[in-house]
């Protein structure tokens, strides 16, 4: 056909006509054509193809009209290869006026393209994956306009549909069967880092069970018998998960499976599933009724632990569903490549050790929280977790290679060479770096100018004791109780929060253990208490405002911290304290308790210490006054901060917006540190910055000489004290910490000092 390229095209044409070529009911390779023919004589061009990703990732000339058609299922190309492979590696359009002196030009004299310049190629794009490459070429040397582009853009779209729709009939449709979908498209993703540490392996999609396709039983009591069969065979999978791998794990994440199997022994799940059987429903139907009823709660809840809480009974939910469909359900029956990375749209702890653990690197979720069961298990086992990757799923596919980043909190999927050479340096340094730090481990943190300082862990749940000793802490600076009160489905009970207590406190052995009260409220919430609703629950009812509010369960954990510590050193600190009054108050209702142990001849701690924790600015104008009430003072640096700079720490629009080397912020923490100094308060930073080795050390220039921080804090930040002279290092920062200081931030200074004095940051 002869075409007049000099015409503009037609775009409502083009949709008319693409709109023709799909109104028919012919196999979908016919519809490529009519696609093709379509494009051609509405864009007015020589040519229009497309090409789509075969099996082996391999792109084929799948239709075209303007090349000869005899290459057509015969061209092929990986991708990254020519332009056609450049786009679909690349996933963006290109448009170029001389296509062969492109240095990416690639001929293929079977197709006949050689006397055709412009070219105007787009991906075919579905949920990020690329599933091919649309071009249209012409043989004068234009470049196509931007209206033509966006049309040919909208065309890859209703293509992408059709294929997808033949993907999902399997193909019968016609000849796109085969046609592989496979992305190919490099992909970073960002979610939260829930388990430390770096992977590399291969994806593998968990799949829940589908939807039942049989709602109504033929037979009730067959189907009450098969209910029966399926219940006892998921209660003795769990059973076998109890008593097998769970049974070697810490106290903490055994509870958790202790937790689960009573939830398959729950009187009340099982009843709803056999009213829905005796109603007619088949069993796979009463499973998915019971559970979209969880769901219903699930949805009015609004809070995120209860929501971890009721996965845990959608996670049973699915096993019962395959073990009603005669699959084996129980530990290490999942078939797994030998690097598994498991991607999930939420992962029960159940679900988790059908998984096997020797296979199993890392784990990447679309949902979870940090106080999931499957974070607390997956740090326990110590595989990186990934959460909130958000729409990882859409992006996937088993058998992708993939990057994951347990520290930060990002996923690469099917890395480029190069992240992923990048990512194996990292892998190797982290190794070198783990051995150098294990070295450090037994050497004391003195500074080049003789101060000793004490680096300490922040903990909360048994779990974390033995990094006590993996990392050398010098004890625990910061113990958060609430976690124990999170992770647990119902209120701890005294007997419990003694036990843990106890627990810390000899794991630390004749290291000090420092537990903070209950830090509820704001974004700590219980599953077992209804959350109220708060315009900023950060500067709301939280902390010691509802201890002091509602003393009863305050008072009954200072009952169980002084039973804990019974004969041995105990401390404890109040949170969120906003003035000298409430520091009063909160002292008064352990001494209370104290009194209480006291008068029923209960064995007392062998040494009391009571501390206040400074995280709110108010209480950093009245530090002297705090002093007379305080055994040490803890500056709790992420709440001090969020409040001075006024930056919602977890939002991170603003989160990392202000640095916390601000000479601002600087000027405060020394004016705490000084004021302790002189009223002879030991202080502490514990807080997300006492991790840094950059703030670390300046913390020490300020005076600070105990820090309490993540495990993963502790070998980097002693490595750089250890070269520190932090007397010297403060005379560097002073004259920028004054009120007519114009910077934003101290840390290109503190960085050149490093630099210059061979400091490892
Ligand atoms: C802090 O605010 O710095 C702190 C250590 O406590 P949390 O992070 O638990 O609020
Ligand atoms: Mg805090």
């Amino acid at each position: 056909m002869a075409i007049d390229t000099n015409l503009k095209t037609d775009p409502p044409k083009l949709m008319q006509a693409i709109r023709e070529a799909m109104s028919g009911t012919e196999s979908v390779q016919e519809r490529l054509d009519d696609f093709v023919v379509a494009i051609q004589s509405s864009m007015r061009v020589n040519v229009a193809s497309i090409y789509l990703l075969r099996p082996g990732a391999e792109l084929e000339l799948s239709a075209t009209e303007g090349l000869n058609k005899s290459a057509v299922h015969k061209t092929r190309m990986k991708p990254g290869e020519g332009l056609v492979g450049h786009v679909a590696l690349t996933a963006r359009p290109l448009n170029l006026a001389d296509a062969p002196s492109h240095p990416l030009f690639s001929y293929r004299p079977e197709t006949g393209e050689d006397p055709f310049k412009s070219f105007l190629a787009v991906p075919i794009l579905r949920g990020g994956r690329t599933l091919g490459v649309l071009v249209a070429q012409s043989e004068d040397a234009r470049t196509f306009t931007e209206v033509e582009a966006e049309d040919l853009l909208t065309v890859a779209m209703i293509l992408a549909e059709i294929i997808i729709d033949d993907e999902r009939v399997g193909g019968k449709k016609g000849a796109l069967k085969g046609i592989s979908l496979a992305p190919i498209k490099p992909e970073t993703l960002t979610g939260k880092a829930f388990a430390g540490g770096l992977v590399r392996g291969t994806a593998h999609l968990h799949l829940p069970p589908v939807s039942p396709a049989n709602l109504l039983a033929e037979n009730t009591p067959v189907e009450q018998g098969r209910l029966e069969e399926g219940i006892k065979i998921l209660r003795a999978s769990v059973d076998a998960m109890v008593s097998g791998e769970a049974a070697s794990l810490s106290r903490a994440s055994k509870e958790i499976y202790e937790t689960y199997r009573m939830f398959a022994y729950d009187r009340k799940w099982v009843g709803r599933l056999r009213e829905a059987v005796s109603s007619g429903l088949t069993s796979e139907a009463a499973v998915e009724r019971v559970r979209n009823e969880h769901r219903a709660r699930l949805m009015k809840a609004h809070d995120p632990y209860l929501r971890a809480r009721l996965h845990d009974l959608e996670d049973l939910a699915n096993r019962l569903i395959r073990a009603l469909g005669g699959e084996q359900v129980g530990p290490g029956n999942r078939k797994l490549a030998h690097d598994a990375i498991l991607f999930a749209r939420e992962l029960g702890p159940a679900e988790l050790l059908d998984y096997d653990r020797k296979k199993l690197r890392g784990i990447v979720l679309e949902e979870g929280s940090a106080s999931s069961h499957a974070a607390i298990i997956c740090r326990a086992l110590g595989i990186p977790l990934v959460g909130r990757a958000d729409g990882i799923l859409d992006l996937i596919e088993t058998g992708d290679p993939v990057l994951v980043d347990g520290e930060a909190g990002v996923v690469h999927v099917r890395p480029l060479p190069s992240t992923s050479d990048g990512f194996d340096l990292r892998i190797n340094i982290k190794g070198e770096l783990k051995r150098a730090y294990d070295a450090l481990k037994v050497q004391p943190t003195v500074t080049q100018d003789g101060h000793a300082v004490s680096l300490q862990l922040n903990a909360g749940l048994l779990v974390d004791l033995p990094q006590l000793d993996q990392a050398g802490a010098d004890g625990i600076g910061l113990f958060r109780t609430e976690f124990q009160f999170m992770v647990s489905d119902f209120m701890p009970k005294l007997k419990e929060q003694t036990t843990l207590y106890r627990q810390a406190i000899e794991a630390a052995g004749t290291r000090p253990v420092t537990f903070r009260t209950l830090d509820l409220g704001g974004d700590k919430i219980l599953p077992y208490s209804d959350p109220i609703p708060e315009e900023n629950p950060a500067i709301g009812w939280r902390a010691i405002r509802i201890a002091l509010d509602r003393p009863g369960l305050m008072r009954y954990q200072l009952r169980a911290l002084v039973a804990a510590g019974a004969s041995r050193h105990l401390r404890i600190m109040f949170p969120m304290v906003t003035t000298v009054d409430e520091m009063i108050q909160a002292r008064a209702l352990f001494q209370r308790e104290v009194d209480r142990a006291t008068s029923l001849g209960l064995e007392l701690p062998a040494k009391i210490e009571v501390g206040v924790m400074l995280e709110t600015p108010s209480l950093a104008w009245q530090v002297s006054a705090v002093c007379d009430h305080a055994d040490f003072v803890s500056v709790g640096a992420n709440d001090l901060l969020q409040f001075f700079f006024a930056a919602d720490r977890d939002n991170a629009r603003v989160s990392d917006r202000y640095d916390p080397l601000h000479p601002a912020a600087l000027s405060v923490l020394k004016f705490i540190a000084d004021r302790c100094k002189q009223n002879n308060t030991p202080v502490s930073v514990c807080g997300e910055i006492a991790g840094r080795p950059l703030e670390a050390i300046t913390l020490a220039a300020l005076g600070y000489r105990t820090l309490s921080m993540p495990v993963t804090g502790i070998g980097p930040v002693k490595a750089a004290l250890l070269k520190l002279d932090a007397d010297d290092l403060a005379k560097v920062i002073r004259p920028h910490m004054t009120v007519e200081s114009r910077l934003s931030s101290l840390r290109e200074i503190v960085q050149d000092y490093c630099t210059k004095n061979a400091i490892p940051i």
